[in-house]
């Protein structure tokens, strides 16, 4: 799951971002209103965590451009106002769910999940050959055949089947899988890509993953790739 948090709260960013980051959500982080505006308009994200008070542009009315603008990434808010009115107008400004700081971070992650499975289960299992994941309860079979994927291999396989036969590179894979401040002198993309190989692959048949020279990787059913 990749998350956009827009907060404006150096200790209370980092919190989140960390205990995110430790639950394999990718997190990129907006330090004010236009920027995550920006950010949420540009990217597709599977959940906004959002402050209320932010500099440039409040979380109420950011949230509410996102709505009139077509945009339905679920968003939660954070806020330390704790009124029922405020949580009221947030939820009529299109906010999906709301959290009072303080908060424990198992709660937040659990919001997060529940507003994914939420939005998740109107949307069909991904299916390509005889590849099959599941985006509700991330399970991952090959031709009936269970898959166990670490967090990571999961998030990687997602992003690949809802992107079939398009060419990725290994920036985009890096920061929808891992984050923005991904270092991109570092392999780990390749040896990701290498582990899902080998657990997805049958030995000895062509690769769902294909490496694209001096562009990235591209996957495809390999029964139909012709390679
Ligand atoms: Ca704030």
């Amino acid at each position: 799951m990749r998350i956009l948090v827009v907060e404006d709260e150096h200790r209370v960013a980092n919190y989140v971002c960390r205990a995110l980051g430790e639950e394999a959500f990718a997190v990129d982080l907006a330090r004010d209103g236009e920027q995550g505006l920006e950010l949420a308009r540009t990217y597709d994200y599977d959940a906004i965590v959002l402050d209320l008070m932010l500099p440039r542009l409040d979380g109420l009315s950011l949230c509410r451009r996102l709505r009139q603008e077509g945009k339905h990434t679920p968003v939660l808010i954070l806020s330390a106002r704790d009124m029922i009115e405020d949580r009221v107008r947030g939820l009529d400004a299109g906010a999906d769910d709301y959290l009072v700081k303080p908060f424990a971070v198992e709660e937040l992650t659990a919001r997060l999940r529940a507003l994914n499975r939420r939005q998740r289960t109107k949307t069909p299992n991904l299916v390509i050959g005889d590849l099959e994941l599941d985006p509700a309860t991330r399970a991952v079979r090959r031709a009936e055949r269970p898959i166990p994927l670490t967090q990571k291999e999961y998030a990687l396989l997602e992003y690949f089947m809802r992107r079939p036969g398009i060419v990725l590179t290994r920036t985009m894979i890096a920061e929808h899988v891992w984050d923005f401040t991904f270092d991109h002198s570092s392999n780990v993309v390749d040896v990701y890509v290498k582990h899902l190989r080998d657990k997805i692959d049958t030995p000895g048949e062509s690769s769902f993953i294909r490496a694209v020279r001096g562009a990235g990787y591209v996957f495809c059913d390999p029964k139909t790739a012709g390679a």
